[in-house]
């Protein structure tokens, strides 16, 4: 007992190291992951900038190549076309197309040719007669316009001809006499002659006795004044037609004012642009760079012989910049922005100088969204997590399965020391009681019959006790190592009792000892192992006749009910706690040996009948009270095949 104690605190002890190493095997390799993981983390973050900078650079750089190329190709392209093409056709080409904001063109010798420069006032023609009908003005409105409209009607000189027109429709006007005006101004321009003519500076006279018209026609014909607008709009429109810029613009400018939404005109801020830009000094374009103009908050960029001046707005350019060297491939998450000269951009990520054709401009890349290197790096990151997670998983599953194993192993060991110390204890008493009756025995030196037979039958029991003893360590072994063959057959089970009492008959029959067996009639054959029911009835009889003392009352009661056949072994001895009910069954376990120390017993027997009893599909229930003995019953289905062999508990 003292051994079986000493072996299990050794063991207990072994248990608790291998616990803390497996506990330092599983904990050193998860904090050096954790370690790993975290240094990842901060080298992710900064390799994920560093190579989408890398990659973004690679954009950039791109991106300056585009603008370069496009610029230098747009010089020339400017001056390709102003050898192929009219300025006024030119102007409003770059323009309508959003290449400029405004275009200025010049003629191989530098002088604008488009809007061109005020003219010199020319000598103007005019119809004989003429200084008469001006002398009648101050007097008589309507014959001095009766005198123009015949000067009209008889010269031959086409600009002399719309001069008088001119002359008498303003009389008309002056005299009030609205409706003769609008008579007069509509049959002029019906004239074909008269849109070709021109006045002192150049100008076309029809266009704007046309707005004249109109505004005459506004009051009182509204749908004729439309009319006549439609039709001077497309004459502003047409830049074949060879009107002036300055009249087109004047014109523009009126039309837009009387009607402001149906007269509208796409080239209208660029022709004001180009003239403020020729009011200034133009002269400093021969550099074809992007500069400054002379005009606050405008560009200009000259085509490479300086023919042709695209002028760009501060507000407009960045845009025409970045379509320019638009990218498809540029990742969405960056954008891309145009410093100026002088400017700083905050927060932009890379930048590059612009290119040659764009002196001091810078190009820039900002992120779209300021978290991204963060995020990137969080998602690489979270792979990371989650793959050292499932490691670390498996580390803590491995482990635990390693140290069930080897707690398994322990127990294993632990039973194996426990079946050596309880064998050789129990082996060492059956055998020195034999020995010492034996030698008893040899030493008489006459045998005596009475003592030699009662020598004989307590060997005889030692021996009993002896090979009882062995068969239950050896069918225990059997049941450890899975080796526990059940042979079924249906059994009656009066023999199964016959036999276990005819095994247990001279203890049951010993002095001192009141046996008492009842079996119920007619009970069925069993399903069952004979010589296992008959080791289960064996062990339950042999217990109750060792907890029990003088004055044995051992009964053996098998009865049907519920239908199952119930074998109950009783007895009047020492009884079990509650506590000790629980646990009996389990291997050696011994309740409280030193209430019964005379009797030898290892604790295997009846963990051998639960498991004889489960395999058999039964259940067995003790039913004890210290002191005033014990039931123990067996209870089995009746007639039942057992499945199989189950583990042993
Ligand atoms: P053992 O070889 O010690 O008898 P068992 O497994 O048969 O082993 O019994 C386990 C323990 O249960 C015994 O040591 C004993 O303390 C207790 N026990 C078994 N049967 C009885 C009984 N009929 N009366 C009192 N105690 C019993």
């Amino acid at each position: 007992m003292v051994f079986r104690t000493l072996t299990q605190r050794v063991s207990r002890t072994h248990e608790a190291w291998l616990t803390l190493l497996l506990l330092l095997v599983v904990v050193v390799p998860l904090a050096g992951l954790l370690w790993f993981v975290n240094r990842a983390a901060q080298n992710e973050r900064f390799a994920v900038r560093q190579k989408l900078l890398e990659v973004y650079r690679a954009h950039l750089a791109l991106a300056q190549e585009r603008l370069d190329d496009r610029w230098k190709q747009l010089g020339a392209e400017l001056d390709a076309q102003a050898n192929q093409q009219a300025a006024p056709a030119l102007f409003a080409k770059w323009v309508l197309a959003g290449t400029a904001d405004a275009v200025v063109c010049f003629d191989p010798a530098g002088h604008p040719v488009y809007p061109q420069p005020a003219r010199v006032m020319l000598t103007q023609s005019l119809a004989p007669g003429w200084t008469e009908a001006q002398s009648l003005e101050a007097t008589d409105l309507p014959a001095a316009a009766k005198a123009y409209a015949r000067l009209a009607g008889t010269t031959t000189n086409l600009n002399a001809m719309a001069t008088a027109w001119q002359a008498q429709v303003r009389c008309l006007i002056q005299a009030r006499q609205n409706d003769e005006a609008i008579a007069a101004l509509a049959g002029g321009l019906r004239d074909n002659r008269f849109p070709q003519a021109t006045d002192g500076q150049g100008r076309f006279i029809a266009p704007n006795a046309m707005l004249l018209l109109i505004e005459l026609l506004q009051a009182s014909q509204p749908d004729q004044a439309q009319v006549w607008r439609q039709a001077l709009q497309t004459q502003l429109l047409d830049y074949d037609s060879g009107l002036l810029a300055s009249q087109r613009l004047l014109l523009m400018r009126e039309l837009h004012r009387l009607f402001p939404q149906a007269a509208a005109f796409p080239t209208l801020a660029a022709e004001a642009l180009a003239a403020q830009y020729l009011e200034r000094d133009a002269t400093n374009r021969h550099v074809p760079v992007l500069q400054m103009s002379p005009l606050p908050g405008v560009w200009q960029f000259a085509s490479a012989s300086g023919r042709i001046v695209l002028l760009h707005r501060t507000e407009t350019l960045p845009a025409r910049l970045r379509a320019a060297c638009y990218s498809p491939g540029l990742p969405a998450e960056v954008r891309l922005d145009f410093i100026a000269p002088g400017h700083e951009k905050e927060g932009a990520l890379l930048s590059l100088p612009a290119g040659p054709q764009l002196p001091g401009w810078r190009l820039a890349l900002s992120l779209n969204d300021q978290k991204l290197f963060e995020t990137i790096a969080n998602q690489q990151i979270g792979a990371y997590l989650w793959g050292s997670g499932l490691v670390g998983a498996a580390v803590v599953m491995l482990s635990l399965l390693a140290l069930g194993m080897v707690r398994r192993q322990l127990a294993l060991t632990q039973l194996r020391n426990d079946l050596v110390a309880n064998v050789t204890h129990e082996l060492k008493t059956p055998l020195a009681s034999m020995r010492l009756l034996v030698e008893t025995l040899l030493a008489s030196p006459q045998l005596e019959e009475q003592t030699t037979r009662e020598y004989l039958a307590l060997i005889a029991r030692e021996n009993i006790r002896l090979s009882r003893l062995i068969g239950n360590f050896l069918t225990f072994s059997r049941i450890e190592r899975n080796k526990y063959n059940f042979d079924f057959h249906p059994v009656p089970v009066a023999a199964i009792v016959n036999e276990a009492v005819a095994a247990m008959h001279e203890r049951l029959n010993a002095p001192g000892c009141h046996f008492e067996m009842r079996l119920a009639p007619e009970l069925p054959a069993l399903i069952a192992d004979a010589d296992a029911l008959v080791t289960t009835l064996v062990n339950l009889l042999d217990n109750a006749c060792k907890y029990t003392g003088e004055n044995k009352r051992i009964g053996l009661e098998v009865r049907l009910e519920q239908g199952q056949v119930r074998f109950a072994v009783s007895d009047n001895g020492i009884g079990l706690t509650p506590r000790d009910q629980q646990q009996i069954f389990k291997r050696f376990y011994r309740a409280n040996p030193l209430r019964s120390p005379t009797v030898g017993g290892c604790g295997l027997g009846l963990s051998i009948v639960q498991f004889i009893v489960t395999a058999h599909h039964g259940t067995i229930q003790v039913a004890s009270e210290p002191g005033h003995g014990s039931i123990f019953t067996v209870s089995l289905p009746a007639g039942e095949t057992a499945a199989g062999t189950p583990k042993h508990p």
